[in-house]
């Protein structure tokens, strides 16, 4: 076993910063990780990579960076009562106190304790580095039939997805409109496809983004960001929108879009983070019956849930990673990403990088 390893900081000036580092012991409920796969997400960009614009919940504490990680346990503290050595985990990405309100619901991204609330790659050490401590009871097991850069995907993106999915109920009665065809808009694709929706419409302004979307036969049909987009979206619904939309922009044109096109008493929920709207309660909303949903990452029961699904369904979330790169070139991972002319963007390593 090392002694010492490699991981990755984010300074918040557009840059990343390896630095070795020992390799940590597991202590009472503990687990070391061997990172297999540790993918960006869009929070790590707005939040921490540029500048460190994020507070509380959002704080960045010059931890490791990576909070979404998967990799497989080679060390058990004591005290573990469920997981062994050998065992591949996905890590549920806040580690909660465990006695508060939200932590008992499973939602420990909700968890109200300012002592002990701590996300990975956030407050305490994530997922970018060759080892990562986790707790045993933020474990959702990895069936064999998902791989690690699967498991990833759940970790934050996937996951957060279908919780949103899930309180607006999709089925095989909806149309649905995606806003914003990033990695969480096409995970909402692919799973709303999964869940049954008939015609999946995306919008976006990145032709990299919307040429994925296409040539994965995640969305029926991509439309180019405009002002025409509620008048495009009726004309492919029989005139009437949509049944069900998820923003996954945050953009405030994209947003009212979202509600815009969606029918009399559809639902819409919202996930992308950050960013304004602006809508006109009456014609937009009360008038045609609509509700608005929000939609903050999952617990870890439906996470549970989800990895379930997602082997009966055979879907593999790590179809939507288009580049995977070595801890090294952590550094090159980041960028990509930020450009955001990409799918989702991974750190890999051992099979995972093959
Ligand atoms: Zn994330
Ligand atoms: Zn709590």
């Amino acid at each position: 076993m090392k002694t010492t390893m490699i991981a990755a900081f984010l300074p918040g000036d557009s840059t990343v910063e390896m630095r070795t580092v020992p390799v940590p012991a597991p202590r009472h409920g503990e687990v070391l990780l061997r990172i297999k796969a540790s993918t960006i997400c869009g929070s790590d960009i707005r939040c921490i990579y540029h500048e460190h614009l994020g507070k509380g919940p959002e704080g960045y504490q010059g931890v490791i960076a990576g909070h979404e990680p998967c990799g497989q346990i080679v060390e058990v503290g004591p005290g573990c009562r469920r997981f062994s050595t050998g065992d591949r985990v996905i890590v549920y990405h806040i580690s909660g106190c465990g006695v508060c309100n939200d932590c008992r619901r499973g939602y420990m991204i909700s968890c109200t304790s300012e002592k002990y609330r701590r996300a990975y790659g956030w407050q305490r050490d994530g997922g970018m580095a060759e080892y990562m401590i986790a707790e045993e009871k933020d474990l959702v097991a990895l069936p064999n039939e998902l791989s690690y850069a699967d498991g990833a995907q759940v970790a934050c993106g996937f996951g957060t997805v279908y919780e949103g999915l899930e309180k607006i109920g999709i089925d095989g009665n909806h149309a649905v409109l995606v806003t914003g065809l990033g990695p969480v808009g096409l995970a909402t694709a692919a799973l709303c496809r999964k869940l049954g929706a008939e015609k999946i419409i995306g919008i976006d302004v990145i032709p990299e983004r919307m040429k994925i979307a296409r040539e994965l036969g995640l969305c029926d049909v991509v439309l180019a960001s405009g002002p025409d987009n509620v008048a495009e979206v009726k004309k492919l619904t029989g005139g009437q929108g949509v049944e069900r939309a998820v923003d996954c922009s945050a953009h405030h044109a994209a947003r009212a879009t979202a509600i815009r096109a969606t029918r009399k008493w559809g639902r819409i929920v919202f996930i992308g983070e950050g960013g304004t709207v602006e809508i006109n309660p009456s014609p937009d909303m009360i008038h045609d019956q609509k509700t608005v949903y929000g939609s903050w990452v999952t617990s870890i029961w439906l996470m549970e849930e989800l990895v379930e699904r997602l082997v009966r369904w055979n879907l593999h979330p790590a179809e939507i990673i288009t580049h995977r790169f070595p801890l090294e070139r952590a550094s090159d991972a980041y960028a990509l990403m930020a450009s955001g002319k990409c799918g989702k963007v991974a750190v890999c390593a051992d099979e995972e990088l093959g």
